[in-house]
């Protein structure tokens, strides 16, 4: 066995062998070693006696999935090895081979926090003329493909996608190595595949690019040599572009919490968490889809929207549209599942339940009033057919098991109804005989039992056991109690039973798998009604926020890039404070106007301002409604951000760094339509050098890049600039005080703040008393000692205002005035005297 073994762990070096032996999985030396640890096993050895004993740790079949997706989640493959024909019937060794290469991109987890969950395999390949990349999701079996221009898109692509493993079939560079090391991203070879394979001329029959073909094929031979099965829920693969989208980094999608708040890396507190009122989990992947790729098209946005209308104007249909869709399952994971061969008949009931459901939804859109959701019904084909054959063939709570009967009704099939009577029949004698043999023996007691070893029995208690005809019954077992005894009759009746039995169980096992086999041609009409009934999903959903948290639908200009949003909120902040209480902001860029620069005191509400406007052109260009009282938009071509000072763990670059290359990305990328968010920039460094900084690339995107700009400051003097760049306006969020304390209005005013407020911050913070009136002593005498000398506007705003060569940052990070100058000293002398009482 061992011989056996080493073979075919030389094939799959890099993957934890689960070796099958009887009722247990077995791993062997290294990997026993390493899995005991990781699976928390008990490690044992084989053949103790021998010298070198052989690790070994084992886990039970029923139970190997759960260890099979440990293993997997943390980024291992695992090679499952099954004994390919029955042992007792097996001459010699059992026959064994790898019946599936389960790895961190074709994992199919089940859980329902999976159930809302993509998890995507990714396939890259690298030629002269770029990159192909192409994507699915194995369990849906849905493909994308696309071409890219460079290393840099690819990686963003993959990050964006959440992939945990890339099949690659170029070399890495170390760099390269390195970030998909730490974005955790398992890299695998291709796995060339030999001779003809349907799947793969039907996947890339839509494809052009050759870029596109030629990764598309590299997915879909890993897939089939990993999964060592036919997959005909396989979907034509779909090319995109980036470029057809909205389009975001990945950083400035979590920046955005789009779907994931960016402290926890969960769902609560992000767009999603607020936005997603869905009722399958095909709807809620569909809709974590549609925030990382929204639209441009102002047709297919005002489609979307349409739906959502529609459905909002017609409060019965929907009701009916939502109470309906509570009955539908995950059709797209139920459809990969048929493909698969490993669906039961518990989910091919599911899926007819589903299926019953879409007559229901069809009736309520075509009772609607609006065209919109009538011709959207009359795009389903409800499948009524699937639905009958199913809900006709199964009985109505069939065991999960499906080769231990049980499973079809009567009069399916008349041979089963026979072996059926025959085992009634049979039973029926049995019940009979145990009424005679009473009679005959006088014994009240007696009765007919059976258990697994013996089979058919008759049972006596010890106190009647005088009265057994011996000359009839012969003894098979003694209890402490009670006597067994069979009689050659009812072993005649148990054979007949027994063989009845088993052939009833296999054939309703082949009706099983040719009920499977019949639904499995239709798979794509099951797929493409899948996507429909989640669009609706999605639609419904946008339905209930819109009408719960009071959105209104935004309408688009596409001949300027104005921005008219009135009292517009934030989602998420709005969602986590009492009722009422978020203060509504208005934003109002026409051409005249392409960066406000915001000011105002910390925790006043800059940086919600800001994030505010940016998830209200993701919602809009999705098609959801917005929260706002009115939204006149542009359609936006990408987001940048550089918000708050999230480290990028995963390039593992310092903040300041960081910061500079998201700023970086918006200053060589952004265009006229895009839509920049810079959140205090400058503030990783000096502060000469950080307003330096920031001031310079204000000016930047005002002349040369022209972007609607929202760009949050704590610099004062750069409130100047508004002097000289003409479409650059001042604005700041309010904020009062009464009785020298700070109150926050939330509200965005004209104009730049007049204070700083930051002492106010520090009281709220509860610093002590006496460095608070120290340092508003301080503050009074540098304002009296006028601004003149100390920096603002006058001196280094000069900077930015004129066109000439301005004056390289060093120069100003050194040259220090001897306002400044003085200020240090009085704050170092402050200093000293708190030490020396
Ligand atoms: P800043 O960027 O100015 O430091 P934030 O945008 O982080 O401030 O806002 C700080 C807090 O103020 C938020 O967490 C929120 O609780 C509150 N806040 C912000 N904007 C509003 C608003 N428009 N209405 C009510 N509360 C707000």
């Amino acid at each position: 066995m061992m011989e056996q073994y080493y073979e075919i762990k030389k094939q799959y070096p890099d993957a934890f062998l689960f070796y099958r032996v009887g009722d247990f999985y077995e791993l062997f030396e290294d990997d026993a070693v390493k899995g005991a640890q990781i699976l928390e096993l008990t490690l044992t050895h084989r053949s103790n006696k021998t010298e070198n004993p052989v690790p070994m740790a084992g886990v039970p079949h029923q139970a190997v999935d759960s260890y099979v997706n440990t293993l997997v989640e943390k980024g291992y493959k695992v090679a499952l090895c099954e004994q390919l024909e029955d042992p007792k019937k097996a001459k010699g060794m059992v026959k064994r081979g790898i019946i599936q290469l389960v790895t961190p991109g074709t994992m199919m987890a089940e859980g329902p926090t999976e159930a809302k969950e993509s998890n995507y395999l990714t396939s890259v390949v690298t030629s002269k003329a770029g990159f192909g990349l192409a994507y699915s999701d194995l369990s849906t079996g849905e493909i994308y493909a696309t071409h890219l221009k460079d290393f840099a898109a690819v990686s963003n692509e993959l990050l964006s996608l959440r992939t945990r493993e890339v099949v690659y079939n170029g070399p890495l560079t170390a760099e390269n190595q390195d970030f998909l090391y730490k974005a955790n991203i398992t890299v695998s070879e291709p796995t060339p595949l030999s001779g003809e394979h349907a799947e793969i001329s039907y996947v890339e029959q839509s494809l052009h690019n050759q870029l596109e073909k030629l990764a598309t094929e590299q997915l879909v031979g890993y897939l089939l040599s990993t999964q060592k099965r036919s997959l005909a829920h396989l979907q034509v693969a779909q090319s995109y572009e980036v470029s057809q989208y909205l389009q975001m980094s990945h950083v400035v999608q979590n920046n955005l919490e789009l779907v994931a708040s960016a402290k926890t890396g969960k769902k609560m507190g992000s767009l999603f968490w607020v936005i997603d009122k869905t009722h399958t989990a095909m709807g809620a992947r569909l809709l974590k889809q549609w925030l990382a790729r929204p639209l441009l098209s102002v047709e297919a946005i005002n489609h979307r929207q349409d739906m959502v209308q529609a459905l909002l104007d017609g409060y019965f249909t929907r009701e009916n549209v939502i109470d309906a869709l509570k009955g539908v399952y995950d059709l797209e994971r139920l459809t990969g599942r048929i493909a698969f061969g490993n669906v039961n008949a518990r989910e091919l009931l599911q899926l007819s339940r589903s299926l019953h459901a879409v007559p229901v939804i069809l009736d309520a859109l075509m009772q609607s009033d609006s065209p919109d959701l009538k011709n959207f019904a009359q795009e389903i084909d409800p499948l009524k057919g699937v639905a009958e054959l199913i809900s006709t063939t199964l009985v109505k709570d069939p065991p999960i098991l499906t080769t231990e009967g049980g499973l079809i009704q009567d009069g399916v099939d008349q041979q089963l109804d026979r072996y059926r009577d025959a085992m009634n029949n049979g039973k029926k004698w049995l019940a009979q005989m145990q009424a005679e043999e009473r009679e005959k023996t006088g014994i009240d007691n007696l009765k007919v039992g059976y258990n697994k070893v013996f089979g058919y029995y008759l049972q006596v208690s010890n106190g009647n056991k005088d009265k057994v005809p011996l000359d009839r019954y012969t003894r098979k077992q003694t209890l402490t109690n009670a006597e067994r005894y069979i009689t050659p009759e009812l072993k005649e009746h148990e054979n007949l039973i027994m063989e009845a039995q088993t052939r009833s169980t296999d054939l309703e096992y082949d009706l099983f798998v040719k009920l499977r086999d019949e639904v499995k041609k239709y798979i794509p009409a099951l797929q493409k009604l899948g996507n429909q009934l989640a669009a609706l999903d999605v639609y419904t959903g946008f339905t209930t926020v819109a009408e719960q948290n009071n959105y209104c639908r935004p309408s688009f200009h596409t001949d300027s890039q104005d921005i008219k949003v009135i009292a517009g909120r934030h989602p998420v902040v709005e969602k986590v404070m009492t009722a009422g209480s978020y203060i509504p902001n208005d934003v109002k860029m026409d051409e005249q106007t392409n960066v406000y620069l915001i000011t105002g005191p910390n925790m006043s509400g800059k940086s919600t301002y800001m994030r505010q406007m940016a998830l209200i052109a993701v919602m809009a260009q999705v098609g959801c409604f917005v929260p706002a009282d009115q939204a006149d938009l542009p359609i936006f071509d990408q987001i940048f951000t550089r918000i708050g000072a999230a480290d990028d763990l995963i390039s593992g670059q310092s903040t300041f760094m960081v910061e500079m290359s998201e700023a970086n990305e918006a200053l060589q990328y952004a265009t006229k339509r895009s839509l920049v968010l810079f959140d205090e920039i400058g503030r990783g460094t000096a502060t000469y050098d950080g307003m330096a900084l920031a001031g310079a690339i204000v000016k930047y995107l005002h002349d040369k890049v022209g972007a609607k700009t929202l760009f949050a400051t704590h610099y004062h003097e750069l409130t100047s600039m508004d002097q000289t760049l003409a479409h650059l306006k001042n604005i700041h969020v309010g904020a009062t005080e009464e009785n020298g304390k700070l109150i926050f209005l939330h509200k965005i005013l004209p104009g730049p703040a007049d204070q700083s407020y930051g002492i106010h911050v520090a009281q709220l913070a509860g610093l002590p008393h006496k460095v608070l009136r120290e340092a508003t002593k301080l503050l009074k005498r540098l304002e009296a000692q006028g601004a003149s000398e100390l920096g603002p506007a006058s001196q280094q705003l000069d900077l930015f205002t004129a066109e000439a060569a301005p004056a390289p940052a060093e120069e100003v990070s050194e040259e220090i005035s001897p306002a400044k100058q003085d200020v240090l000293d009085q704050i170092s002398n402050l200093y000293l005297a708190d030490k020396t009482p």
